[in-house]
């Protein structure tokens, strides 16, 4: 298929490249590099010995947009672009509402005006707000806690409606757990600007001695040992996933849950990482993070019943990969 993949350049976009190059896909790129480095997808050419077709576009922008639409023979779109520092949206609502929602707008819009009926959508588990876990799909949404969760539920939303009002229109929204790690080759990976605000890259600068010692935000949850439960997932299960959402869907709207269905406590991790590494993580309890949730793991069974997909990678290999990508 011919797949426009939208902030393909990012994080989770270029390794879902990689998987989407490696199912025989034809992958056109359209990303604006805010949040990137290039070279990127010079790596995933690299991993791959494919070719991408690459367009500096921002997504928001609908002209530059429809240009690549009218120029390709597209069956599918990935949607990645937008902005994504949990945190951050709580200082710069306007910008999280804007980028997420408009870049949701546009794509979808020039979906049906050229005919593309597959669209997939990053979502995220922050739709769940503070649910009760495992979060299952068919769960009724309570209000995420940040406007970057809120910017997911409201792209869902746009999509879903969409969706139903136009007869044979695909869309999945895949809300994603805590995606971590890179790709094998140490090629690819994470690499946020400046502090890293995620726990794995702030643990990888701490190995290295970039960063001094690690902050737990709080050791007072109801959980295993009073930090904090997430649903780490290896970034290249995530992406099989994307692959296997774009070659699967059928008309009308499909949630799906991309976890594994474990969780795991902040110094859970960090041993974990120590042991996968043979290194120390030193860190140091702080207070609680605004925004944060207790605990959160996905209830997986629904991708693995009707893609047969589901998670292959261990916590270990997360820790290890995401360290070679680092060193
Ligand atoms: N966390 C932490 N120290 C950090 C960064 C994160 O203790 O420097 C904790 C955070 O409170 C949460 C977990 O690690 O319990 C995962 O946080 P992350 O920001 O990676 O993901 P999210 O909170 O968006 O699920």
């Amino acid at each position: 298929m011919n797949i426009l993949v939208a902030g393909g350049a990012g994080y989770i976009g270029s390794h879902t490249c990689v998987a989407l190059l490696e199912a025989g896909h034809t992958v056109i790129v359209a990303d604006d590099l805010s949040q990137r480095k290039s070279g990127t997808l010079e790596l995933v050419q690299r991993i791959t010995g494919r070719k991408i077709i690459f367009h500096l576009v921002d997504v928001t922008d609908e002209a530059a947009t429809e240009a690549v639409f009218a120029k390709y023979d597209l069956e599918g779109v990935i949607h990645f672009a937008g902005l994504k520092v949990v945190g951050e949206s709580l200082t710069k609502p306007l910008a999280y509402y804007y980028n997420n929602l408009v870049s949701t707008m546009v794509l979808a819009k020039l979906c049906l005006k050229y005919g593309v009926e597959r669209f997939v959508f990053s979502s995220s588990a922050a739709v769940y707000g503070a649910n009760q876990i495992p979060f299952v799909e068919s769960m009724p949404l309570l209000p995420a806690t940040t406007p970057y969760g809120e910017s997911k539920v409201m792209s869902e939303r746009i999509l879903a409606d969409t969706a139903q009002a136009e007869p044979g229109w695909s869309v999945a929204l895949l809300r994603y757990f805590n995606p971590v790690g890179a790709h094998e080759s140490g090629l690819i990976g994470e690499t946020p600007a400046g502090i890293p605000t995620n726990l794995m890259p702030y643990i990888t600068q701490v190995a290295k001695g970039k960063l001094d010692k690690l902050q737990v935000f709080g050791d007072d949850y109801p959980t295993v040992d009073g930090t904090g439960v997430r649903d780490y997932i290896h970034v290249m299960d995530l992406a099989e996933g994307h692959v296997a959402a774009v070659e699967k869907l059928t008309p009308g709207v499909h949630v799906y849950n991309l976890g594994t269905g474990r969780g795991t406590s902040v110094l859970q991790l960090v041993r974990a990482f120590e042991e996968a590494n043979g290194l120390r993580v030193p860190y140091e309890i702080g207070p609680r993070r605004l925004g944060d949730i207790p605990a959160c793991y996905a209830d997986t069974t629904k991708a693995q019943r009707d893609w047969g997909w589901t998670s292959k990678r261990t916590l270990a290999d997360m820790c290890r990969d995401a360290w070679r990508f680092a060193r």
